[in-house]
C-alpha cells in the first residue's frame, strides 16, 4: 500500500471532530504508512489526541488565519501539507470545509480527487473507493492511476478511531504569503430555534405534508402537529426529516411547521441520511422522497391511505391509521 496523508482540520475547541477520526480509522485500516496533516489555529491538542494512532509523522499548519474556514487559507494549508508529506494518497473527511477546498487543491497538485466516497479498501495493495451515483441509485468502485489522489470520505461510514491521548511531536509546515480577501466576522446559525437534525440519532422521524392538511373534522391542526412532532423528537432523541411538499409549504403561504426548514428535506433533491431506523408519518412515500431512505434499513410508516407508496414494498410495516392519534399515544407511552 502506498503512503497515505490523512488531512484533518481542527474544530473550534482545538480537537479533531468525529468525521476526522472516522477518516483516520479508514486510512489506518488500509495497512499503509499514515502521516497526519493538521490545520488549525493551534494543532498540538489535536495531534496529542491521536498520538497513539500509529501515524509516522505529524505535520501541522497553524496560526490564527488557519483557525477559520476560508478558501484561500485552507487551500494553501492543504497544498503545503500534501507537498511536504509527498504522499501519493490523501484521505480527508468530507466536511463542508474540506469538500469546498480539496478539489481545487487536487488541481493545484496536478492530481485527482474523488468526493462523496462511502468506503475505501485495499485490494492487492491497490486503493479502491466506492461511491454512489444518480442520487444513490448506482454504486461504483473506482481506482485511479493518477497521483496524488485525494479522497473525501463521507461521515458515518466507518467507526471513529479512538485511543488514549499522548504527546505528539508536530513538524510545523510553513505557508507563506496567502492573499485573503475574506474576513470571517462571525457565524450566523439557521433560524430554526431547536436543533432537529441529529446525524447520529438511531431513528429518523419524517413528517409529510399531511400534517398540515385538513383533517377528518375539516380543520387544519398545524399547532398540534408541531407539538406532537417536537414532543416525539425530544422524547425519542430522533432526527427530523421532511418531505419536499412539507418543507416547501412555508414559501407558499400555507399552514407551516416552524420546526421544519429546507435542511430537513429527505429525498432526491434533499438529504440521504444514515439512520438505522425510520418512521414516516403523513407522507405519501413517493419515489423521489423514498430514494433518500437508501441507507435506512428498518422502515415503518403511518398513513391513512392503505394504497400509499409505503405499502408498495417501501416500508417493512405500514400502519393504516391517523398519525395524530398514533403519535399522541406514542408520546404518552414515551
Ligand atoms: C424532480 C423531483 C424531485 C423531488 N425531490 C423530492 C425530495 O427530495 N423529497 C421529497 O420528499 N419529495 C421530492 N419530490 C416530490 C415528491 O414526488 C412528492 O411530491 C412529495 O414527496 C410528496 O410529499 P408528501 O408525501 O409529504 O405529501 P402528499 O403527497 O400531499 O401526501 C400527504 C400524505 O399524508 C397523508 N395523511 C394526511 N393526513 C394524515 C393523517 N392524519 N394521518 C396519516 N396520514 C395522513 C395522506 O394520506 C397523504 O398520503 C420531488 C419531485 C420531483 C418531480
Amino acid at each position: 500500500m502506498e503512503p497515505i496523508l490523512l488531512l484533518a482540520h481542527v474544530e473550534a475547541d482545538g480537537t479533531l471532530g468525529k468525521p476526522a477520526l472516522e477518516a483516520l480509522a479508514a486510512a489506518l485500516a488500509l495497512g499503509g504508512e499514515v502521516s497526519m496533516g493538521l490545520v488549525g489555529a493551534t494543532v498540538e491538542a489535536a495531534a496529542n489526541q491521536v498520538a497513539g494512532c500509529g501515524a509516522v509523522r505529524f505535520l501541522g499548519v497553524s496560526g490564527e488565519p488557519f483557525g477559520q474556514a476560508r478558501y484561500a487559507t485552507d487551500a494553501a494549508a492543504a497544498e503545503a501539507l500534501c507537498r511536504a508529506s509527498g504522499a501519493p494518497l490523501v484521505i480527508a473527511a468530507a466536511t463542508s470545509r474540506w469538500a469546498r477546498v480539496l478539489p481545487g487543491v487536487a488541481y493545484r497538485l496536478g492530481g485527482r480527487v474523488d468526493t462523496h466516497v462511502t468506503s475505501i479498501a485495499a485490494a492487492d495493495g491497490t486503493l479502491a473507493v466506492s461511491r454512489w451515483f444518480y442520487r444513490q441509485r448506482m454504486e461504483a468502485v473506482l481506482t485511479r492511476a493518477e497521483r496524488p489522489w485525494i479522497v473525501l470520505l463521507e461521515a458515518g461510514c466507518v467507526a471513529a478511531w479512538s485511543g488514549p491521548a499522548d504527546a505528539a511531536a508536530v513538524e510545523a509546515v510553513p505557508v507563506g504569503g496567502v492573499e485573503t480577501r475574506t474576513t470571517v466576522t462571525g457565524i450566523e446559525a439557521p433560524k430554526a430555534g431547536e436543533q432537529t437534525i441529529r446525524p447520529d440519532a438511531k431513528l429518523l422521524f419524517v413528517a409529510g405534508a399531511g400534517w398540515t392538511k385538513k383533517q377528518a373534522d375539516g380543520a387544519v391542526h398545524a399547532a398540534e402537529a408541531e407539538a406532537l412532532i417536537m414532543g416525539f423528537l425530544r422524547a425519542a432523541k430522533a432526527s427530523l426529516g421532511g418531505s419536499k411538499s412539507l418543507v416547501d409549504l412555508s414559501g407558499e403561504g400555507e399552514a407551516v411547521l416552524h420546526c421544519m426548514t429546507h435542511l430537513n428535506q429527505i429525498g432526491q433533491t434533499g438529504a440521504t441520511p444514515r439512520h438505522p431506523k425510520g418512521l414516516s408519518t403523513c407522507c405519501h412515500g413517493e419515489e423521489p422522497h423514498v430514494v433518500g431512505w437508501r441507507f435506512v434499513t428498518e422502515r415503518r410508516a403511518v398513513n391513512l391511505d392503505a394504497n400509499c407508496g409505503w405499502a408498495r414494498g417501501k416500508a417493512d410495516v405500514l400502519y393504516v391509521a391517523d398519525a395524530f392519534e398514533v403519535m399522541r399515544q406514542v408520546n404518552r407511552l414515551l
